[in-house]
């Protein structure tokens, strides 16, 4: 497979050969992330390029790939890597640098951590990638006001949240906490990929938007409906597709409000492909919640639309939250 990465932000920064940068990373399953910061967390180089899913060694040489050109943009030697966070779309094993299964990377029982530190000598660090967002999307937000609690959901492929506690990722026992979209909200609904039946992901998800439309909007068979379209056409004035939004948007209301019941977060923040349709995704969400606080004296105390707010379009909170927690160690 030929491997061109793409080129972004071009820089002509020029570092000392003693200074030490760290390296975050997002391995998505169509596309690889690298962004290459200073000490000072000043970005120098970021890279993309397809993801090679068809081997454990096709994801390597992603990885290898975005890390170089990046390095190369601002003519730093890989000895001078002083860490190396990595984001993946599964189940991980910080502890080892292990990855447990990410289908969509057709990886299982992967030593990711040992494969990278064998090509560039640093320390790896590896986290779930919606985790690593959660970091990313908590030191935006830090900068701009104090905040130690929050929750980030992300509404794409899948569904699922990353909580940060007093200013630290909770991972949970198994590292499984804020998998919220596999809780079962309709027992006799459709089957989800888990097994389970009527799990959030099954009625809220990317996927899960664009079978309620292909099965009920009627689209030309020559087009495939994405959850876009359907949240475009909804703003627009179709019925059907609005329909479909309210009913997704009374699910991901809810959603939001479990993780403010179970954590007591400042923020609930929303990210992920589904959430890029900005308003027309965001507004029904906020008329439901208006809704819920209408009826509830608690609701109107926990539900605050001031707690809700969407990732910044364009801010890439993985590689972010990977390079935090490089520098940061654990
Ligand atoms: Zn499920």
């Amino acid at each position: 497979m030929i491997m061109t990465a793409e080129r972004q932000r071009p820089t002509a920064v020029t570092l000392p050969k003693t200074a030490t940068v760290t390296v975050g990373l997002d391995v998505g399953g169509t596309k690889t992330e690298a962004l290459l910061v200073d000490e000072d967390r000043q970005p120098l180089a970021q890279t993309q390029c397809p993801t090679d899913t068809t081997s454990p060694e096709g994801v390597m040489d992603s990885i290898v790939t975005a890390v170089n050109t990046a390095l190369e943009e601002v003519g730093i030697a890989p000895a001078q890597i002083g860490a190396i966070g990595i984001g993946v779309p599964g189940l991980v094993r910080p502890q080892d640098g292990a990855v447990q299964l990410a289908a969509n990377l057709n990886l299982q029982e992967y030593a990711l951590g040992e494969a990278v530190t064998a090509v560039f000598p640093a320390p790896v660090i590896l986290e779930n990638d919606v985790r690593l967002a959660a970091i990313g999307a908590y030191q935006h937000l830090r900068v701009q006001q104090p905040i130690q609690h929050m929750a980030y959901l992300s509404i794409g492929t899948g569904i699922a949240a990353g909580v940060v506690l007093d200013g630290r990722l909770w991972r949970g026992a198994y590292g499984m906490a804020g998998e919220i979209g596999h809780i079962v909200v309709e027992p006799d609904g459709a089957i989800c990929a888990c097994g389970q039946r009527g799990c959030l992901e099954t009625i809220a998800s990317g996927p899960a938007i664009a079978g309620m439309a292909a099965r009920l909007m009627r689209p030309n068979p020559v087009i495939n409906l994405t959850a876009d379209n359907v949240y475009q056409a909804a703003q627009a004035g179709d019925s059907v597709a609005q329909t479909i939004v309210q009913h997704v948007s009374y699910y991901l209301s809810h959603a939001i409000q479990w993780l403010i019941m179970s954590y007591d977060v400042e923020k609930v923040v929303l990210g992920g492909g589904v959430a890029q349709s900005g308003s027309a995704f965001l507004d029904p969400i906020l008329s439901e919640l208006s809704r819920m606080r209408a009826e509830s004296r608690l609701a109107e105390t926990m539900l605050g639309a001031d707690k809700i707010m969407l990732l910044p379009y364009g801010f890439n909170a993985g590689v972010w939250g990977a390079i935090t927690l490089a520098q940061k160690g654990d």
